[in-house]
């Protein structure tokens, strides 16, 4: 919250409206391919989708699984009884002049998330999770010096995911933190890609200036499709309103859009109430029946979810809550931190997170490639890590071994056979080395022995440099101790 609305004893009173589309085969009502993302525009199309008179929808039964392992995992009451309704409204993207959505009997209620920040968590209420079908897609565009409009009905009827937080987010940061909980739970549980910048995902937002008792007027922020466009415009949307009531105005309720590039809110319609759409229950599909046994089942069989497995990490593989929230970020990740430690010997948890954290984040935000795509598989990993812990490699070595693994997928040890990477830990061949470091230095040397022996680094970082990094370092320390010890000098 910036300090003017602050400083002017005004609270932000923010709900997100999150839109994400499911990750099935088909469209919700239709047959047609779902996974339209690069076809060629109404490549993926039927009368249903179009809708064309006399087509009819038939309900995606993986869709509305889906749907339901959403709801579970929000904690939200599963009806018995849904239903699907029409909402009326005329827009090109649309064919059918309504939206086939759920109004008055949505598939979940009252649920909600826990969000995690330094001051641990934060609960946002859901009101309720409903399935409903995506619109076709507008291009605006110039056609012979005339400006047109284009639609694309590939993603018209795909299936698409509402959930509506309560308004009890109170600032930005804390709604982008709940967003960013949202979509890790719709990607842990499969039914969301997360690919933020493919539209998949997508908040409108709404936000008011409460003062006191006194509610402000709600404004809603449309289609955000990314983490940063839900803080910039709230941040924006308050210092406007903060700004507009200090001055003796009025916030007038409206529907605003983003301006990505100028960083600003503008004025597009003023809000639709509920009753301009005229929902009525569609009555082309029949009422969904969810028994309470089969939601039960539902929640005995839902995959670990992140704030689950934060809470596993830090309370027995003894990582960090830093290391814990780092590796759950992504489920793959996750996945690669479990399988890799189940093949290490016990107690190897902060190794395998280090490893993870450090060298394999970097290669792979430098390769900008996912986990999936990239050669490290948890064998791999653990076979590099048994190399470090039995003292075969040193832990400069390691990073370059582990570079080769990232690029050609080789085994570890393999990598160090044929590049002759192995440690020297063999005491008369490092002893060899370090007698003809020390002859070749004699300033060092001298110096050394002045200082009583206070000056090792340089005569270390020699040996070092002369074998390649490949010596180990204890070994050098100890053989330069013992080859210039008062006793060895004086002979
Ligand atoms: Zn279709
Ligand atoms: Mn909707």
């Amino acid at each position: 919250v910036t300090g003017g609305s602050q400083g002017a004893g005004y609270r932000p009173v923010i709900g997100l409206e999150v839109h994400a589309q499911l990750l099935t085969h088909s469209k919700m009502f239709c047959g047609c391919d779902a996974r339209y993302s690069g076809a060629r525009p109404n490549s993926h199309v039927c009368p249903v989708c179009l809708g064309l008179p006399g087509a009819l929808p038939v309900i995606n039964r993986a869709a509305l699984e889906q749907t339901l392992m959403v709801a579970t995992a929000l904690n939200c009451r599963v009806p018995e009884t849904s239903r699907f309704d029409r909402k009326n409204y005329p827009y090109p993207d649309i064919p059918k002049g309504y939206q086939i959505s759920q109004y008055a009997a949505p598939l979940g209620r009252a649920g909600h998330l826990d969000i995690f920040h330094a001051d641990g968590p934060d609960r946002v209420g859901i009101i309720r999770v409903h399935l409903e079908e995506d619109t076709g897609k507008t291009m605006h565009s110039v056609l012979d010096g005339r400006p047109v409009s284009l639609v694309d009905y590939n993603r018209s009827g795909v299936p698409l995911l509402e959930i509506v937080s309560e308004p009890c987010i109170h600032s930005p940061d804390a709604a982008r933190r709940y967003f960013a909980g949202l979509r890790e739970v719709l990607v842990y549980l499969g039914v969301n890609s997360g690919d933020m910048e493919e539209g998949v995902l997508r908040a409108d937002v709404n936000v008011s200036l409460s003062r006191g008792a006194h509610p402000g007027a709600k404004v809603e922020i449309k289609n955000l499709n990314s983490f940063r466009a839900v803080t910039r415009a709230l941040e924006f949307e308050i210092d406007r309103q903060a700004a507009l009531l200090e001055a003796g105005g009025q916030v007038a309720q409206e529907t605003r859009g983003w301006d990505e590039g100028q960083e600003e809110t503008v004025s597009q319609r003023s809000k639709e109430y509920a009753e301009d759409y005229r929902y009525f229950p569609e009555p082309d599909l029949p009422a969904l029946t969810v028994s309470p046994e089969r939601v039960e089942e539902i929640r005995r069989t839902l995959p670990e979810l992140p704030a689950a497995r934060r809470a596993r990490y830090v309370d027995s593989a003894g990582l960090s809550p830093y290391e814990a929230e780092v590796i759950t970020q992504d489920p793959a990740l996750a996945s690669l931190f479990d399988e890799t430690l189940s093949l290490q010997p016990p107690g190897g948890s902060k190794a395998v997170a280090n490893w993870i954290m450090g060298e394999l984040l970097r290669l792979l935000h430098e390769a900008a490639v996912p986990l999936e795509a990239s050669n490290i598989s948890p064998r791999g990993l653990s076979g590099l890590l048994r190399l470090l812990g039995d003292g075969t490699i040193t832990n400069a070595q390691a990073k370059i071994v582990f570079a080769r693994m990232f690029e050609t997928g080789a085994e570890a040890d393999e990598i160090v056979r044929r590049e002759g990477l192995a440690q020297i830990a063999d005491t008369d061949e490092l002893a060899a080395t370090v007698r003809r470091v020390l002859a070749e230095n004699e300033a060092l040397v001298r110096d050394y022995v002045e200082k009583g022996g206070k000056t090792e680094g340089p005569l270390i970082g020699k040996v070092m440099a002369a074998t390649g990094g490949r010596a180990n370092a204890a070994l050098v320390r100890e053989l330069i101790r013992s080859l210039l010890s008062p006793e060895a000098t004086a002979q």
